[in-house]
């Protein structure tokens, strides 16, 4: 029987996305067998994430700094912003280092069955970045759900009438995916934004 405190830590470790109890209490007996090694660095990292971390004003990123260092760096391209649903897919993109523009968090996606309403989500928001002028391109970078391409569609309309390019991710044939085993759904995507062969 473990003590009340290490409990507690297999406790708070379970509830991390992707942690089950039996991971969490694998995770603590790491950590205590390397007491001196690890876990002062991992008490240390989680102490100063707690008490730097902030929601960048302008793009709605998670960084310890405000703006965050994406909104910040002035090498990237002010014109273009990327819109996505959560800071998940904001980081997800930015790993890949393809877009060289700005971001833009929504918080969530439209959804009828969940009560998430345009006003819940950060629209006022990204709608004022595109007013005071300078963006050229929106990319509407949704996740391909019912929900996300629902949310894609509202936001094309909010922004019609703006001097921008509205683009959204192509969806289609996963690297590496062979057709007899895709969804009907995601067939039916890479068949629709076919192009011409080059
Ligand atoms: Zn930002």
């Amino acid at each position: 029987m473990a003590s009340q405190e290490i409990e507690t830590l297999a406790s708070a470790l379970a509830r991390l996305p992707g942690l089950g109890p039996r991971s969490a209490r694998r995770a603590v007996l790491w950590l205590v067998k390397r007491r001196d090694s690890s876990l002062g660095a991992l008490v240390d990292a989680l102490a100063a994430v707690r008490d730097t971390l902030v929601e960048c004003s302008v793009c709605g990123n998670v960084d310890t700094r405000d703006p965050c260092g994406i909104c910040a760096d002035p090498r990237r391209d002010t014109r273009s912003i990327c819109v996505v649903e959560d800071v998940s897919d904001l980081w997800a993109l930015d790993r890949a280092k393809l877009f060289t523009g700005k971001y833009h968090v929504l918080g969530g996606k439209l959804s009828a069955l969940d009560g998430v309403r345009p006003e819940d989500l950060n629209i006022a928001g990204l709608l004022a970045r595109v007013e005071q002028g300078g963006v050229d391109e929106v990319v509407l970078a949704m996740n391909a759900t019912l929900e996300g391409q629902t949310t894609a569609h509202y936001l094309a309309e909010r922004l019609e009438g703006f001097p921008i390019r509205i683009t959204q991710l192509a969806h289609g044939l996963p690297v590496g995916g062979e057709l007899d085993y895709l969804d009907e759904g995601t067939l039916a995507q890479a068949l629709r934004a076919r192009r011409p062969v080059s």
